[in-house]
């Protein structure tokens, strides 16, 4: 299947309200015209399908063992690059407030090791998952995400692929154009008018 364009994929956010435009309460209290939610696209197995294609194809020459994500979001990112790949597939959870391996995962000393997220800002959980596979002595190829709203500035240090670059933009809530407008602010996943 053929990569899927820049405006393509902005085509299937918009369509499927995973972006989307108004004004909007961040959970870190700043202010946005835009509002990215991963899930709302990745709901769909068509389009997780075409997008991690883009992933998979990155890394199709690369030598690769076990593909591994941080949990919650990075999981349906991370199982559908390995299903491509045909790779084996584990996860990383929080225990408390810590990633770590349960379930009987690990991961073996020289393992070949992709790390997949769906959304990268601070790259927080991804250096997680990281320091997990350093201190298992397994070899991390690579890093693969769907969005990177860092605008380039995270660096993993290790050849990584994101399939669009969504910058993160917010105002602090006494800068906001949009409230100078009185636009009227939405709280996301709520609904509801603020
Ligand atoms: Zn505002």
């Amino acid at each position: 299947m053929a990569n899927l364009t820049e405006e393509e994929l902005l085509n299937i956010f918009k369509k499927t309200e995973a972006l989307l435009s108004g004004h909007f309460l961040l959970t870190s209290g700043r202010h946005s015209n835009v509002y990215f939610q991963c899930a709302k696209v990745l709901q769909y197995p068509q389009y997780n399908d075409q997008i991690c294609v883009s992933i998979a194809d990155h890394y199709r020459n690369v030598e690769i063992d076990t593909v591994i994500a941080p949990a919650i979001g990075g999981i349906v990112v991370g199982q559908e690059v390995a299903r491509q790949l045909n790779k084996r597939f584990i996860f990383a959870e929080r225990e408390d407030k810590k990633l770590t391996l349960r379930r009987g995962f690990s991961i073996a000393k020289g393992e070949k090791i992709l790390v997949c997220e769906d959304v990268v800002t601070t790259g927080g959980s991804v250096f997680e998952v990281i320091d997990i596979v350093k201190q298992a002595e397994a070899v991390l190829v690579g890093v693969g995400f769907i969005v990177d709203r860092s605008n380039g500035k995270v660096q993993f240090g290790v050849p990584q692929k994101s399939v669009i670059s969504l910058e993160a933009i917010s105002f602090e809530p006494e800068n906001c154009n949009l409230c100078k407008e009185n636009i009227p602010i939405i709280k996301p996943g709520s609904r509801k008018i603020l």
